[in-house]
């Protein structure tokens, strides 16, 4: 029986940890803090490949919606898993053209993605205020939606354990151990010393810090997020709606979780997430001019994220050159992406199976060749 450590139980750890159990592997996971104390419990957790170029970076996110999918019919009920579609506006007649184009290119590649009138929208989502849409083009993606990342990764390690895998929390690995080029397990913090056949580098932003050797450090180019979290509203907002003000969706009990990609990049990543934050107050304000039910509420709570992002943007996934038994899984849109790469790192770990379309996305290309 192979042997593999994971490091890291956010939502990649948690799948691939799954995925190891499931295919025969003696699996033990590592998480410093607790399950999801990471990135992923800080995500918006849209499930999508919605603007995602280039086809075969597309193609991986596709996976992942259908990956995510599908394990209704392995699960019986995923109840952490919420389709349903978005909606998406934009503000102004260059964005509307940024819009048709990708809409065209997402049905030359067989995305499910249709035009609907004000109408159908209101249909869909009748706490949605109509005289902010204003004259734009409206898309609705029926086959995206959002994730409740902490109860999905606790379901893939419940079902890990029923194969046998040990979860240590509280754990914080302080190296990867290197002998004669092959990964030989872990140390951890206080001195102890873990054996492994393959150790499985998923601790996402932190990736570098878990293993000393600097050549073997995965180049990465964070980038800071903040979310609010609104009381229980009046609301039954059902889908993800993108518009040109925030991005909000349901958060659980009737809150709603806003987010909006410019007010991102007035956040640093050492600030405290407080509900005083300037930011917290203009997302709220922003809500509302979407659903005025929000008013003038203060958030609920507010929270501050570091996606782990390789530094050309794209998947890390694989072996890394120069060691045997060490894989990472590094990634952004990560909730996305998690169940697919569950399973096609376990292919690859346990049964020996080069999946082909992990090729673009391997660690080597940020190693010159020797
Ligand atoms: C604001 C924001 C919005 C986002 N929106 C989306 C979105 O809409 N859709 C989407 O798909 N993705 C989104 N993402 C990205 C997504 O959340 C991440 O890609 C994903 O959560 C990464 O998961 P992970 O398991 O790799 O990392 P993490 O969740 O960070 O897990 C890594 C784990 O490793 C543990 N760890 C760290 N160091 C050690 C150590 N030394 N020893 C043991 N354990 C260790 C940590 O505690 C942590 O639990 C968003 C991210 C942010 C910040």
């Amino acid at each position: 029986v192979i042997e593999v450590i994971v490091i890291g139980a956010g939502v990649i750890g948690s799948s691939v940890a799954y995925r190891l159990a499931q295919a025969g592997a003696q699996v033990t996971i590592f998480e410093t803090h607790r399950v999801c104390g990471g990135t992923s419990a800080t995500s918006f957790a849209w499930v999508n490949s919605n603007n995602k170029p280039p086809r075969a970076y597309h193609d991986l996110n596709v996976a992942g919606i259908r990956t995510h999918m599908a394990l209704v019919e392995e699960f019986g009920s995923t109840p952490w898993w919420h389709n349903g579609g978005s909606i998406e506006w934009e503000a102004d007649e260059d964005a509307w053209r940024a819009q048709r184009e990708k809409v065209e290119r997402l049905r030359t590649w067989g995305y499910a993605v249709e035009w609907i009138s004000p109408r159908q929208l209101h249909d869909m989502e009748p706490d949605v205020e109509l005289s902010v849409v204003g004259g734009a083009p409206i898309a609705y993606y029926p086959d995206e939606g959002w994730l409740d990342p902490v109860p999905y990764a606790h379901a893939m390690l419940e079902a890990a354990a029923r194969f046998g895998a040990t979860l240590h929390l509280g754990v914080r690995v302080v190296d990867v151990r290197v002998y004669g080029g092959r990964a030989t397990g872990v140390q951890v913090e206080g001195g102890g010393i873990y054996g492994a056949d393959v150790v499985v580098n998923c601790a996402g932003r932190w990736a570098n810090d878990v293993i000393k050797t600097r050549e073997l450090h995965i180049p990465l180019a964070p980038t800071v997020g903040i979310l609010v979290c609104t009381p229980p509203m009046p609301t039954c907002l059902r889908r993800i709606v993108r518009t040109p003000y925030c991005d909000v969706r349901p958060d659980g009990g009737g809150r709603l979780m806003l987010h909006q990609r410019e007010i991102d990049n007035t956040v640093r990543a050492d600030v405290e997430p407080s509900l005083e934050l300037p930011q917290a107050a203009e997302l709220v304000r922003r809500a509302a001019r979407i659903l005025p039910n929000v008013g003038t509420d203060r958030p609920e709570s507010v929270r501050i994220g570091v996606r782990p992002i390789p530094a050309d943007g794209y998947s890390a996934v694989g072996p890394v050159p120069g060691i045997s038994g060490y894989y990472v899984v590094i990634t952004h849109s990560g909730v996305t992406l998690s169940p697919f790469l569950g399973h096609v790192a376990a292919e690859e770990i346990v049964k020996g199976r080069i999946v082909p379309q992990l090729e673009p996305f391997r660690p080597g290309r940020f190693f010159p060749s020797p």
